[in-house]
């Protein structure tokens, strides 16, 4: 049933073969894989699907590139879909993505209601959706749960920080949102009280066998940039700060050129660093040129900036810069996760991060680098400066940075979590997993009461649930 579906929509469809996941053994041990190989057991040719709007540029389109492969690995059937949009329609969903992290921009009911809703359901109308498991990720297709065109357990991942969401837009989201099966998010802080639905975190991950993250020495980052450097006239023996993100509002690159300006005031002749921006964008955000230009602007022709765009090779000259700086800077003023921050500490590269969203929890503030205000220039200019001067703490930094992101970051963590929810929604396990966020809702109370559980539950328990609700109801 689900290979007749799929065919009707092959044009959406991004099919990438399975990778061998024992050769992820050498990055988070023999343990960990023959644990995923046991809980992918009862799943084997079940289906995960994914929902996206873009199969290039940004983290999720990143993540899913190597969740596929690696639940495919597994003997999972994951799938991948890509709905699709007219410009008009990416230029409402960013949007919704810059109010969603509150950002004020005007937004009108012609947007919403054409370029989005309609947009959305003439996918659906060509696209069924099936799985045992569908994820649907981000804002951009979320409308699409209430279209009956998608089967399944149906979660919404937010990859976004919705903490201080911008109320109009979430009042429109919320009623799809809640009719999902359950939503899942990086941090508890971005779950709104509003959610009558379960809610999980996940940590967003890098996968150790992309180009991108395979580890580079010096002499291998050279190789790789050789002709870059050579072509922007850059000394590979200057100390190089580095930046690297979309080029988007919420990036701050401003804050870093501006705090590489101050930090190049304070330091001697010998150390005279180089900041490199390097950016690209994704075709589901349209605001990236505008923005690239702005940042031309704040460079103003420095010859010790450097702002790149889509740069060739990309991978493993995003990689090989990350290994060969001195610091990574990434002072994000709203970010979902920041994959770029885990992707620059396996190369053992300390991070000066700002203490926003999922940066907080990568970044620990004085282990694998510091962490800022986003807008306190003068304290990131002074966290470079220590960098840059005193090298036994980049190298106990390092260490500590990488060891950090194989602890927690890792692809393999990530998947594993997504089949323990496949697992729990498929009733396989009837523990409610223990990366669930909020107290049970009230329509899964009310299943229970009704005798259809997912999981045993005593009558005191009930009980205490229900009072917990009705407390929290009456507070409200
Ligand atoms: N990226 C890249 N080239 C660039 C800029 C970004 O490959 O010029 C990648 C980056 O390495 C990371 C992803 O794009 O894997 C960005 O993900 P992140 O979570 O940091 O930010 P998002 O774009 O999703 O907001």
């Amino acid at each position: 049933m689900f290979d007749d579906l799929s065919k009707k929509f092959a044009n959406q469809y991004v099919n990438l073969a399975a990778v061998e996941v024992d050769r992820y053994i050498p990055f988070v041990g023999e343990r960990t894989i023959s644990a995923l190989k046991w809980i992918a057991e009862p799943l084997h040719e079940k289906v995960w699907a994914n929902v996206n709007s873009t199969c290039v540029g940004g983290g999720v389109a990143e993540m899913l590139q190597s969740i596929v492969p690696f639940a495919k690995g597994l003997g999972v059937d994951c799938r991948w879909f890509v709905i699709e949009g007219t410009s008009d329609f990416f230029t409402v969903t960013k949007k919704f993505h810059n109010l969603l992290q509150g950002v004020e921009q005007s937004i009108s009911l012609d947007e919403i209601f054409h370029a989005y809703l309609e947009t959305v359901s003439q996918n659906v109308e060509t696209t069924k959706v099936v799985g045992n498991m569908v994820t649907i990720h981000d804002p951009q297709p979320a409308a699409a749960v209430m279209s009956g065109n998608i089967y399944g357990h149906v979660l919404w991942r937010c990859h976004i920080d919705t903490s201080q969401a911008n109320l109009r837009i979430w009042r429109f989201l919320l009623p799809y949102i809640n009719h999902f099966d359950g939503a899942i998010f990086t941090c508890p802080e971005f779950i709104r009280s509003e959610l009558q639905i379960p809610t999980y975190e996940i940590n967003p991950c890098i996968d150790p066998l992309r180009a991108k993250n395979h580890r580079y020495s010096r002499a291998e980052a050279l190789g790789v940039l050789g002709d870059l450097f050579h072509q922007h006239n850059v000394d590979p023996d200057r100390p190089i700060f580095t930046a690297i993100s979309r080029y988007d509002v919420h990036k701050n690159q401003q804050g870093v050129i501006e705090a590489f300006k101050r930090l190049r005031d304070r330091v001697v002749p010998r150390h005279k660093p180089l900041l490199i921006l390097v950016g690209n964008y994704a075709t589901d955000d349209p605001e990236g040129s505008e923005m690239y230009e702005q940042v031309r602007g704040w460079v103003d022709g420095d010859p010790d900036i450097h702002a790149w765009v889509n740069v060739p090779n990309n991978d493993q000259v995003v990689g090989a810069l990350m290994a060969l700086a001195r610091a990574f800077v990434h002072v994000a003023t709203r970010e979902g996760f920041g994959l770029v921050v885990s992707e620059a500490m396996w190369q053992g590269t300390p991070v000066i991060g700002s203490n926003v969203g999922g940066i907080r929890k990568q970044v620990v503030n004085g282990q694998t680098g510091y962490i800022v205000h986003p807008t306190d220039v003068d304290r990131i200019a002074l966290r470079m400066k220590s960098l840059l001067e005193n090298d036994a703490e980049r190298e106990a930094m390092s260490a500590a940075a990488v060891e950090q992101v194989r602890q927690h970051f890792l692809l393999p963590h990530l998947v594993r979590k997504h089949l323990l929810l496949m697992r729990y929604y498929l009733e396989i396990d009837n523990r409610v997993p223990d990366f669930r966020i909020n107290d049970l809702t009230f329509s899964e109370i009310k299943a229970a009461l009704y005798g259809r559980t997912m999981w045993p539950i005593s009558s005191d328990q009930l009980k205490r649930r229900i009072e917990t609700i009705w407390n929290g109801l009456r507070r409200r």
